[in-house]
């Protein structure tokens, strides 16, 4: 919950001092052996067994011993550990990237013949998920505005399994109030799941709204650093445990441990990167609302945006990732003027992803979201000329004077 009558660095401070124990430690097992403050990488793919008899219990389930890389690994076990904790949630199960956890907690909940309600707005494969790859499985997909609760209920079916949350948004930070679906959902035994991936932990914890599964691309903030890629689904033990049989054990979409060594070692600065990022992402909004050439900003930090009030509500802060378009002029379209702002940047990086330290300027209708149909961008309000800024962490004053050049000679 956000207090929008007070300082919002005080609230950012409080929320880092909240996690930031937690984001160092959660997880971290002392190796007896070798007394490694960090825990040690542990690349090993199979793992010997003391007795036959130990072997068919640890196949049976009857104890701990580890057998495969592929069913458990010790760092990857780590970074689990410590994502648990941090979204509040029993159990998480890492996975290759974000699009595998969306894809195995999706496989895992639904069968042929279920059915899926989510948002217009949304990351672009996730969409594509839903809309051309499950229909081959018999598993479809209605898609509503999220941000209004009664849209769900209205595409509520006997076979509906899940309502498919992502909030805020990519890439305009549409608003769904989660505790109102998350309700409506328990009403009629579907399961909510929501990706977490641009709000983060730092800003949203949705196990404690009501959120059954939370997914992410821990490629993103969790890592932090855009040298990893990894995805998680996080929830309670026995759903946990049915997605890992299914995605990790079953179908392959394993996590490096390498990578989850990698991610680990991010976290341990997540709540500092993300309390500075945040800061830094309501700045610039604040600056490019009131800029002449800039058209529209979509931060749910700014009092007119319409999800104001239930991000307020319901978000720790209100996130390091924003969008915006600039108007057009008498020679450019939104669109051309867009793509000039993006060519003009100097210190913000023109590349896809976010949550890195660096901070990313792209424009969705042509990479991220270009496999939505053109249509489907419209109806979901993600306009051709919209740009997306991850805040990172330089100095803020700086992004801030890139910005302001790039706009100048757009
Ligand atoms: N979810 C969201 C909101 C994303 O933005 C992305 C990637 O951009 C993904 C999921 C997919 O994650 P990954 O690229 O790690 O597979």
């Amino acid at each position: 919950m956000i207090d929008p009558g007070r300082p919002y660095a005080v609230q950012l401070a409080a929320r880092a001092a909240a996690i930031g124990t937690a984001c160092v430690h959660a997880g971290d097992a002392h190796d007896p052996f070798t007394h490694a403050i960090e825990a040690p990488l542990v690349l090993s793919s199979a793992f010997g067994f003391e007795s036959a008899r130990e072997a068919a219990g640890a196949f049976r389930g009857e104890n701990e011993a580890l057998i495969y890389g592929r069913w458990a690994n010790p760092s990857v076990r780590a970074l689990e550990a410590k994502l648990a904790a941090l979204e509040g949630a029993e159990d998480a199960c890492a996975a290759a990237s974000g699009v595998a956890a969306v894809t195995g907690a999706l496989l895992t909940i639904c069968e042929q013949g279920s059915h899926i309600v989510a948002p217009r707005a949304m990351y672009g494969e996730s969409a594509r998920l839903l809309r051309e790859r499950l229909p081959r499985f018999g598993i479809t997909t209605t898609f509503v505005d999220a941000t209004d609760p009664a849209a769900f209920a209205a595409a509520v079916r006997p076979e509906t399994r899940v309502f498919y949350l992502e909030t805020p948004a990519n890439p305009n930070l549409a608003i769904t109030d989660i505790e109102s679906i998350a309700g409506m959902a328990k009403g009629h035994g579907i399961v909510t799941m929501a990706d977490n991936t641009f709000a983060t932990p730092f800003a949203q914890t949705p196990v404690e709204l009501g959120v059954d599964l939370v997914l992410h691309s821990m490629t993103k903030a969790l890592g932090g650093h855009g040298d990893a890629i990894g995805g998680v689904v996080l929830g309670r033990k026995a759903e946990v445990g049915r997605i890992r049989d299914l995605i990790i054990k079953g179908m392959g979409g394993v996590l490096a441990p390498f990578n989850a060594f990698l991610i680990s070692r991010g976290l341990r600065t997540f709540a500092l990167r993300q309390r500075q990022a945040c800061e830094t992402a309501s700045l610039l909004a604040a600056r490019l609302a009131s800029h002449p050439r800039v058209e529209r900003v979509y931060h749910p930090s700014l009092p007119s945006n319409a999800g104001h009030g239930i991000a307020s509500r319901q978000m720790h802060a209100y996130g390091s990732i924003l969008s915006f378009e600039v108007e057009g002029t008498q020679q450019k379209s939104t669109l051309e003027v867009g793509r000039s702002v993006l060519e003009g940047v100097k210190l913000i990086t023109h590349a896809v992803s976010l949550g890195d330290v660096r901070s990313l300027l792209v424009h969705p209708a042509s990479t991220t979201h270009s496999t939505m149909p053109a249509e489907t961008r419209a109806q979901a309000n993600i306009g051709d000329g919209l740009l997306r800024l991850s805040a990172g962490v330089e100095t803020a004053e700086d992004l801030w004077q890139d910005l302001t050049q790039a706009l100048a000679r757009a």
